[in-house]
């Protein structure tokens, strides 16, 4: 146990188990737990690239003397850390807040929004500039912590404490990813594969140069829609705190036909201006086709265009483009060349147990009936790519939501926050959803 000049001492990050998410707590090795003399329910803050807070937790008796922190990808992404980082911690005291005001990262009216986020909160401990996602039925908001009274490092969320959401959206929010590694079932040796392709010689592009390595331009997803290619990029670029362009083949195809050229430019230079970046490019086979596909003149010269800004991206791994298709063979063979998307990961359709981490991620903050068994529903759901069981729990959701209220307006803004919080999602609803 290493102790730094503040008196802090150095951790090392790990994911949080899955139970453990969302809920502002970080699971500490147990001897160092016993070192510091915490207690559970004692704050700590943590002190990575940002400071956050956190509730203290005894780790679990596997973590005993590995030194670690479990934290999870709020957390991190809070501490502006991601696994295997270094952190320092300190116990501290929280005072308890008087106002705390939360701004969304999309425009947002939650009717009650307040009080629920109160209840949600209420001993929970904040630093400005935290985010915090709320899983409303199915649909995540993201929500980041803008103003903080008193000032101060850590302030304690009571019942005394005035809870506002600002109708605009927070400007940080913005080219920032809030999807993290916890948010993807299923993929873990994707996820490690992507880790090492991209996050690493984002995060440390020193190391990359001192052993005259390359790290790649480009790295192409593929597999069928819905399978979480996107997510994984936005986590990707979440956990190495990179700025995200999101770019759909089609739509540069067409809105911006005739001026395609001119907007790749633009991109590439957002994405170096504010790098490090990730520019993800969805159906890359759209813009770049095999030649002897379709091959317009439009075509043409946008392929040759991000091709050459490719290879005009300076090395060391500032910026990464990463392509998704579920047509890797329909795409121009120049693309995967070497230095241009010269890696390749494999997405596929999720197996069972995917199936199941896909619904436990899904229903996370969604109130499930007693008989709601998720292992059966993924034993039943053979076939369901991710994005099929995110829509199937979130179809279980609106049944149960047009039990309590028969004529609701289904546009999720106007639903009552009061309402969501009286449901349950039954079986039923499951099944009746399954049906559809
Ligand atoms: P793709 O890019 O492969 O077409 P997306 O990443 O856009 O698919 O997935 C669409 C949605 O489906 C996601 O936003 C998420 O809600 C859900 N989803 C897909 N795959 C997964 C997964 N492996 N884990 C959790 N959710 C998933």
């Amino acid at each position: 146990m290493k102790k730094n000049k503040n008196e802090g001492i150095v951790v090392k990050v790990a994911e949080a188990r899955s139970r453990d998410v969302g809920r502002g707590i970080a699971r500490i090795d147990p001897v160092i737990f016993e070192k510091m003399g915490l207690m559970p329910g004692d704050t700590i803050l943590i002190e990575g690239k940002k400071k956050t807070a956190a509730m203290v937790m005894r780790g679990y008796p596997e973590d005993e003397g590995s030194g670690l922190i479990r934290i999870d990808g709020y957390t991190r992404r809070n501490a502006g850390v991601g696994i295997d980082d270094k952190v320092t911690i300190k116990k501290v005291s929280a005072t308890p807040a008087t106002q705390v005001t939360f701004a969304p990262t999309q425009p947002l009216r939650l009717m009650g929004g307040e009080e629920y986020l109160k209840n949600l909160l209420e001993g929970r401990v904040i630093t400005r500039g935290d985010v915090i996602t709320l899983n409303v039925m199915g649909n995540t908001i993201d929500l980041i912590a803008t103003v903080v009274k008193p000032v101060k490092d850590v302030v304690l969320i009571t019942s005394s404490t005035e809870i506002k959401i600002s109708e605009k959206p927070a400007k940080e929010s913005q080219g920032i990813s809030m999807v993290t590694y916890e948010d993807i079932g299923g993929l873990k040796e994707e996820i490690k594969k992507i880790r090492e392709m991209v996050e690493l010689p984002l995060r440390h592009p020193e190391l990359f140069e001192r052993l005259g390595i390359e790290p790649p331009k480009g790295v192409l997803l593929y597999g069928p829609p819905g399978t979480g290619k996107t997510l994984l990029a936005k986590a990707v670029a979440n956990e190495a705190n990179a700025h995200f362009i999101y770019l759909s083949g089609p739509e540069i195809m067409s809105k911006f036909y005739g001026q395609s050229e001119e907007n790749l430019r633009e991109i590439f230079k957002e994405a170096q201006d504010n790098a490090p970046s990730i520019i993800f490019i969805d159906e890359i086979d759209s813009i770049a086709p095999k030649r002897d596909e379709v091959s317009g003149e439009v075509e043409r010269r946008v392929v040759a265009q991000l091709l050459a800004l490719m290879d005009g991206l300076e090395s060391r791994g500032k910026v990464v483009v990463i392509g998704a298709t579920n047509r890797p063979n329909a795409l121009d063979p120049a693309l995967r060349r070497p230095g241009r998307f010269d890696r390749e990961i494999e997405i596929g359709i999720p197996g069972k147990n995917a199936r199941k981490e896909i619904l436990e991620i899904h229903t996370r903050g969604v109130p499930l009936a007693e008989n709601v068994d998720l292992e059966k529903l993924a034993d039943m759901t053979h076939g369901y790519v991710g994005a099929d069981l995110a829509a199937l729990v979130k179809e279980a959701a609106m049944r149960a939501l047009r039990r309590v209220i028969p004529e609701i307006d289904l546009e999720m803004e106007k639903i009552p926050v009061e309402i969501l919080e009286k449901l349950q999602v039954t079986w039923e609803d499951f099944m009746d959803a399954y049906r559809e």
